[in-house]
This record gives structure tokens, C-alpha cells and sequence, in this order.
């Protein structure tokens, strides 16, 4: 029997996701990004940006894209091999090319739009895809995209890689190997030398999404190839300049035949609009201070080991998922207990969001730190979970 309203379907579907404290919704924040926000008109001490560094904020990148914007407008107002291509993009692919040492880099109106479609360019139905089970929803989604087989291996698991490689290989024509390098919802780092060493033993391209570790790993702040000294390879690296980097748009970092390539066969770059001026602009302007202010991730580190030593020192039965990196996370049993932690949390003036599945296997509250933040802040941040946690 066909229903009379055919969209009918929606609102039942609503009504299971809120059953299961599934159901999401977005809230107000009112201030400039800091480690301080304002949300439903009370300021809260904020463990729950992506923005590392407090770029986002910085007086100088917003300076650098309200000139951009004064400059060459608003807008680009057109894809780039059309009429949106600016001196702007060619500057900061160069920059963000040096920060990587790679030949080349091409600059995507976001960091998944760069994962979706240099996935989808670089693999197709006779391929086969290994990804890492806790990738990000853009790998998935690009790999799906492509066409090709995708078989997940289990999370960070080099034996899994290798046995699956061992296995399938040699049925298809291609292979493309994809993993995050920060996981974002665990806080952990990918096995990357032994990964490196499988993609070269069975001839397989190895795509790294490096959104979490940019601007924070390795000496310079490349990322996490080069915090293993893992550069010099042929790697397809993604990011994002959304985090550390403090503005909006993703790239891919690689050969010139690569980028060349993406820049022929990549629908999410071809068809779509350059970045604006404004985000151009303000990523170029973070990507110089990154570079010449090693203080900024040393501050990060210090924060990051200060906050796991007081945990350490006052809760150390707090349930944390293992992490290397500035994500902190808190596991807890369901959906429901992490919505309660993360309410208690912001009565307590703490912003740090509750994550749940089906973005996550498991519920938890996702801590992550910014070089910004102050001894005092990470004291009042384990005060309140103390208090909550009893
Ligand atoms: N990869 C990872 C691992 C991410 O966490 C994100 C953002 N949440 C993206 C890609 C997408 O980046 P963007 O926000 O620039 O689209």
C-alpha cells in the first residue's frame, strides 16, 4: 500500500534517532573562536574546537582576509580552470607545497570535498580500496564514490593491512590504501611507517588524511609524515585549512603529474567554486605564522601534557580512550550518559561535546586542546569533572 504523503517517513525516522539519543541539533556560538565562547549567553571555557593553534581568532589572519575581501571581493565567482582563479590560490598551493615538501598542492573548497574527490579520481571499478575502519566519513564516502571494492581493515591493525594486501591484491588492477592520520573521535595516530612500507611492498598508492595533524605534527608542522620522517615519498596527503590552520577549504599535497591530474579529473574541484579570497587569504596568513612561530605547537604539547599529567595525578580511573595527539576523549557507556556528562560539563561553564554514534562506535566526550589555553583553564576543566565524575 502506497502512503499518501510521501514524506511521511521522515518524521518517523526523526522520532527513532531521538528513541536512541541519537537526534543532533546545532547550537548558537556567539563570540569570536577563543578559548572562551559564548553560548546561550554565558561564557564557557572551550574544549571543543578543532582550531589548535587559536589561529582562528588571530588578529593578524582576520586582518589578511578583510584586506583580501576589500581586494578581489566576496566571492570568486567561478570554479577555477573557469573565471575563479587568483595570484591568491597559486600563493597559498605554494605555501601549503613548502609546509608539505611536496612538488605541488591544490587548494579544494573544502577538506572533504578534496577527500571525496581525489578518492573518487584515483581509484574506479576495477581498484580495490583498503580503509582503515575509523575513517573519517569523507575517505568512506569518497571511497564509495569511486566504484571501486572497498574492504575496511580493523582499526590501525598493520597485520589485518597486511593479510588483506596478501589476499586481494593481485584481483585488481589498482589499489589504493586511505587513512586518516589523526583519528579524530579517538585522538590516536596511524601506524604510518609500517603502513608505508606495506603500500610500497605491494605496489599500492597510500592516501593520508592529515586534517587533525597539520600545523601540529612534526618540526615544522607538516604533519604526521613528518613527525615519522616519513616525506620524500609518493604519498597523496589531504588536509584541511579548517583546524589548525584556522579558515575554511582543504587541499591535496603532492607530484605535479598528481596534481595535474586532480586538476583534469577531480569533479569536486572542477565543478565547484574557488575558495573565497577571504579563506585563501586568511589559511595563506596562518600558514607563514605556523611556520615561523614553533612556539605555537610547542604551547599546544605543553598543554597537552599538562592536562594528561592532572588527569594522571586526580582521576586516574577516568575511563580515557588511548591518545596521542590534542583529542582527549572520554568513553562512556551509552548515548544517554555522554548527553548528561556534556549538559553537567557546560553548567559547570566547560563547552566540550558529547559524541555519539552513529558518528562513533562508542559514546564519549571529546576533549581537544588548543596552545591557547591557560594552566588555569585545564585546572577548572578537571575540577569540573571531578566534581561530576565523584
Ligand atoms: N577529515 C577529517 C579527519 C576531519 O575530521 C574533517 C572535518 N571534520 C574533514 C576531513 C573535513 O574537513 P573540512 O571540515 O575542511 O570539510
Amino acid at each position: 500500500m502506497v502512503e499518501l504523503n510521501p514524506y511521511d517517513w521522515i518524521d518517523r525516522s526523526l522520532e527513532t534517532i531521538e528513541r536512541a539519543n541519537w537526534y543532533r541539533s546545532t547550537q548558537v556560538i556567539a563570540s569570536l573562536p577563543g578559548t572562551e565562547v559564548a553560548i546561550d549567553g554565558r561564557k564557557l571555557l572551550n574544549f571543543g574546537s578543532n582550531d589548535y593553534l587559536g589561529l582562528a581568532g588571530d588578529d593578524r589572519v582576520i586582518r589578511a582576509a578583510m584586506a583580501a575581501t576589500h581586494q578581489f571581493g566576496t566571492g570568486s565567482t567561478g570554479s577555477r580552470l573557469t573565471s575563479g582563479h587568483k595570484q591568491l590560490h597559486e600563493d597559498l598551493e605554494q605555501a601549503i607545497a613548502r609546509l608539505k615538501g611536496t612538488e605541488a598542492a591544490l587548494v579544494f573548497s573544502s577538506g572533504y570535498l578534496a577527500n571525496l574527490g581525489t578518492i573518487a579520481a584515483l581509484a574506479s571499478k576495477r581498484d580495490l580500496i583498503l580503509s582503515d575502519r575509523s575513517n573519517h566519513s569523507s575517505l568512506k564516502n569518497g571511497a564509495l564514490l569511486s566504484g571501486a571494492t572497498v574492504i575496511e581493515y580493523k582499526h590501525g591493525d598493520v597485520d589485518d593491512l597486511r593479510q588483506q594486501l596478501q589476499v586481494h591484491r593481485t584481483s585488481y588492477r589498482r589499489c589504493l590504501i586511505i587513512t586518516d592520520t589523526v583519528f579524530s573521535m579517538d585522538g590516536d595516530i596511524c601506524p604510518l611507517p609500517d603502513i608505508l612500507v606495506l603500500s610500497i611492498e605491494y605496489a599500492a598508492m597510500l592516501l593520508l588524511d592529515e586534517a587533525h595533524a597539520t600545523g601540529i605534527f612534526g618540526t615544522t608542522g607538516a604533519g604526521v609524515v613528518e613527525h615519522y620522517n616519513c616525506g620524500g615519498k609518493p604519498l597523496v596527503e589531504i588536509g584541511t585549512l579548517s583546524k589548525a590552520i584556522g579558515s575554511l577549504g582543504g587541499y591535496v599535497a603532492g607530484s605535479f603529474s598528481l596534481i595535474n591530474f586532480l586538476k583534469n579529473r577531480c569533479a569536486s574541484w572542477i565543478y565547484t567554486t574557488g575558495l573565497s579570497p577571504a579563506d585563501t587569504a586568511a589559511a595563506l596568513t596562518s600558514i607563514e605564522i605556523i611556520s615561523t612561530t614553533p612556539q605555537l605547537q610547542q604551547q599546544l604539547w605543553a598543554n597537552v601534557a599538562d592536562l594528561k599529567q592532572l588527569f594522571i595525578d586526580r582521576l586516574p580511573d577516568l575511563p580515557l580512550i588511548p591518545s596521542a595527539s590534542p583529542i582527549i576523549c572520554l568513553e562512556l557507556p551509552d548515548a544517554q550518559t555522554a548527553l548528561t556528562m556534556g549538559n553537567k560539563l557546560k553548567q559547570a561553564g566547560i563547552f566540550a561535546p558529547a559524541i555519539r554514534p552513529p558518528t562513533v562506535p562508542t559514546s564519549r566526550i571529546r576533549l581537544s586542546l588548543m596552545a591557547t589555553h591557560q594552566r588555569s583553564q585545564l585546572e577548572q576543566l578537571v575540577d569540573a569533572i571531578e566534581t561530576i565524575w565523584g
